[in-house]
């Protein structure tokens, strides 16, 4: 079956576009045009993944998000206007999954789809056994232990959970948001700002510890994870 895409979009232009290229790519799209329709739409429809407008008529795309995510967790990517910065941290605290500044290019919205789509099939824990090197850091699934170089590195369960989350991902920004779904679940309702409190953690366990820096704030958006 195909993934459903909704597109809550009063700019009619836009969101034919959205309607043509996502179709293209073999979605099932709904267009919907105002605020109200698009809550609607996506309480009684449950599509697979929401594009949403911030300045909607009716109630406006930051709203939807916030009563959407009351009972649902389907991912949001929001989208903006070039002068609406402070909106879209705004946009991701209300738990929107991602943001496009308009106008856009098709392709990374596409791009951006994807991944989430690619993030959703990953979410059940692999069974496969699996270890993975970012530089000289070294994660193995199997044992539970994370390594740099030969040193062991110990780790709670969540540490090493949010740890091997970021390596996998390298190289991409995580949004709390994403974070918060992968490590605590759909049901967590709890303050983003766990989040920051595990990173300070991994970072004195193993940046400080080692003096290298691998666990990166992204100012207004999340945590990425590089090897310099
Ligand atoms: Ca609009």
């Amino acid at each position: 079956m195909n993934e459903t895409i909704l597109v809550v979009e009063d700019e009619l232009k836009i969101a034919r576009f959205l309607e043509l290229e996502l179709k293209y790519e073999g979605y099932e799209v709904t267009a919907v045009h105002d605020g109200r329709s698009g809550l609607e739409a996506i309480i009684n429809g449950s599509p697979d993944l929401v594009i949403l407008d911030l300045m909607l008529p009716g109630m406006n795309g930051m709203e939807v998000c916030r009563r959407v995510r009351q009972t649902s967790q389907v991912p949001i990517i929001m989208l903006t206007a070039k002068d609406e910065t402070m909106d879209k941290v705004m946009g991701l605290d209300v738990g929107a999954n991602d943001y496009m500044t308009k106008p856009f290019a098709i392709e990374e919205l596409l791009a951006r789809i994807r991944r989430i789509f690619r993030f959703k099939e990953q979410a059940p824990v692999p069974t496969s056994s699996k270890k993975i090197c970012r530089g000289d850091l070294c994660l193995d699934q199997d044992r539970h232990e994370i390594h740099f170089q030969e040193e062991l590195i110990t780790l709670t369960k969540k540490e090493f959970e949010l740890c091997q989350l970021l390596m996998e991902n390298i190289d991409h920004v995580l949004t709390r948001e994403q974070i918060i779904e992968q490590i605590w679940g759909y049901d967590y309702y709890g303050d983003v700002k766990i989040v920051d409190v595990y990173i300070r953690t991994l970072r004195t366990k193993i940046d400080e510890t080692f003096n290298r820096k691998f666990f990166h704030t992204v100012r207004g958006v999340g945590y990425i994870f590089k090897v310099e």
